[in-house]
């Protein structure tokens, strides 16, 4: 740890207040300019959200649930094996390993910039104490991240409850559980639970899970969770918590009914929200709420040498995005010339259930909610040569364009949706028109070419049919 006055009365450039995802990005991107950067974090595990508690974890995990279920369902396809039986300590420590892996190298990286660790708060406009340490920056980046969020739900606290968190740690899994909330972090986690043999509910606000994106997704992702055994209940209202022998019981009123489900567990997944508690923000002008740090689009905040990116400004919880906010609010923080974030390309997102769901673009609710107008052509997977051959037969992908033609948004559910949306981000980033996608060759058979089957349809559409045109 060091101090030094080097650079007239400023010790560094930038400091960047977080070293996760965006933080990092911010700090590299900074450094590629050939500022003088340095890097404060707390006390805790260095290496961010995304590969300690977040993407990483469960994704690993979620692999050993998909090999169950493929292993499971093996018999109609005509291979037979024997009882499907898990070694959850076997799966959690894999998962350790690899995490411990991605951690050490973010480390490495994060330990080549002078790094001020401990209790970390402004304590002017251009002045940090970290520790017993003040640093004074001609700019900031606060890249804090997000808390997970537990609303005050009467008895919940009393009756004891799990998080994301200790879901991806967990070497025993409970018999049965209830999840709360039906985001992409309830859903993926639910389901491995629910293919390692857990008795899991789900019980969502809203009329569909996801609740972000079109109705279509979510009932398609219910349909799927509901053939792993899973109870979606939507359109809940949560009113208490109780725990006796039955186990952890949750009221709700769904249906204008009250009901009660029971369980050994409750995996509160209702969402995280920004980390802006205690930084002292108030002494360095920095506007805030409990909806994150306050930015303009060039992701500067009410103190125009500091800027903020990633989870705590709570525009996109999403790794990417975190990593681009970073990357772009050091590159503005030091540009004549600041660029404003573009989140209808960056905000294109996936959902790693099986099947994925992956949106790049427009959504149809968005095009409704801008006043776009906009054609939409879908298209089954149900329908498509090389999803029948394997199996992979759930889901759809749906195509909106505008009236000149130009791709607006896609939408997948279905295998490997995560890794098919990025055609659908290519052809967004290039902007495209359904024709284009026409005259690229898709190989045969494979699951991108089913982009082939809405395109075309939309091309038709488009040329015969003025009335397909939905218009806000
Ligand atoms: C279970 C789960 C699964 C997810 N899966 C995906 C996925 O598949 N794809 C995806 O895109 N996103 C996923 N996310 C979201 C993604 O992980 C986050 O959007 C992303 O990691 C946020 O990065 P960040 O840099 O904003 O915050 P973080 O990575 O959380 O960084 C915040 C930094 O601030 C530091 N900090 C916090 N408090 C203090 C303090 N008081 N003082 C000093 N330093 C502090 C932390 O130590 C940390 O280094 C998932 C999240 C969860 C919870």
């Amino acid at each position: 740890m060091r101090n030094t006055r080097c650079m007239g009365s400023y010790d560094f450039d930038l400091c960047v207040v977080g070293a996760g995802s965006a933080g990092y990005a911010a700090a590299t991107t900074a450094r590629g300019l050939g500022k003088s950067v340095a890097l404060a974090d707390g006390e805790g595990p260095l290496a961010g959200l995304c590969i300690l508690r977040g993407c990483m974890p469960s994704k690993t995990l979620l692999r050993s649930a998909e090999i169950a279920h493929l292993v499971r369902t093996a018999p109609e396809l005509g291979v037979r094996v024997g009882e499907v039986r898990y070694d959850v300590p076997h799966i959690v420590r894999r998962k350790r390993r690899i995490i411990a892996d991605f951690a050490a190298d973010r480390v490495d990286g994060i330990r080549s910039f002078p790094l001020f660790q401990g209790r970390v708060r402004f304590t002017g406009r251009d002045t940090l104490a970290v520790g017993e340490h003040e640093i004074r920056a001609r700019r900031f980046v606060i890249a804090t991240g997000s808390v997970i969020n537990i609303p005050p739900i009467p008895g919940l606290a009393e009756a004891g409850y799990i998080t994301s968190d200790d879901v991806l740690d967990m070497e025993e899994l409970p018999s049965s559980i209830v999840v709360l909330g039906g985001g992409a972090v309830a859903a993926e986690l639910a389901q491995y639970l629910a293919r390692l043999g857990c008795r899991t509910t789900i019980l969502q606000r809203s009329a569909t899970l996801l609740s972000g994106e079109d109705p279509d997704v979510g009932t398609a992702l219910r349909e799927a969770l509901t053939q792993d055994g899973i109870r979606v209940v939507t359109e809940t209202a949560l009113l208490g918590v109780t725990r006796d022998a039955k186990g952890k019981c949750v009221r709700f009123r769904h249906a204008g009914r009250e009901e009660e489900v029971c369980a050994d567990e409750i995996f509160v997944a209702l969402g995280r929200r920004p980390n802006v508690d205690g930084f002292g923000f108030e002494a360095a002008g920095i506007a805030y709420d409990a909806g994150g740090v306050r930015v303009d689009p060039y992701l500067r905040t009410t103190n125009p040498v500091i800027y903020a990116a990633g989870d705590v400004t709570g525009v996109v919880e999403l790794v990417h995005v975190a990593v681009y906010g970073g990357a772009q609010a050091a590159r503005n923080a030091f540009s004549e010339n600041p660029q404003p974030l573009n989140y209808d390309l960056f905000g294109a997102r996936a959902v790693f259930t099986d099947p994925q769901v992956g949106v790049a673009g427009l959504s149809e609710k968005q095009c409704r909610e801008r006043g776009i107008a906009y054609v939409s052509a879908r298209y089954p997977f149900a329908e498509l040569g090389k999803a029948i051959t394997a199996g992979l037969t759930q889901g759809f992908v749906k195509m909106l364009a505008a009236p000149d033609a130009r791709i607006l948004g896609v939408t997948i559910v279905g295998a490997e949706a995560a890794d098919l949306i990025h055609e659908a981000i290519a052809l967004l980033y290039f902007k495209a028109r359904t024709h284009d996608v026409m005259e690229m060759p898709h190989l045969h058979p494979t699951l991108a070419e089913i982009m082939t089957y809405p395109a075309e349809e939309l091309c038709e559409r488009l040329e015969h049919e003025a009335h397909a045109v939905v218009t806000p």
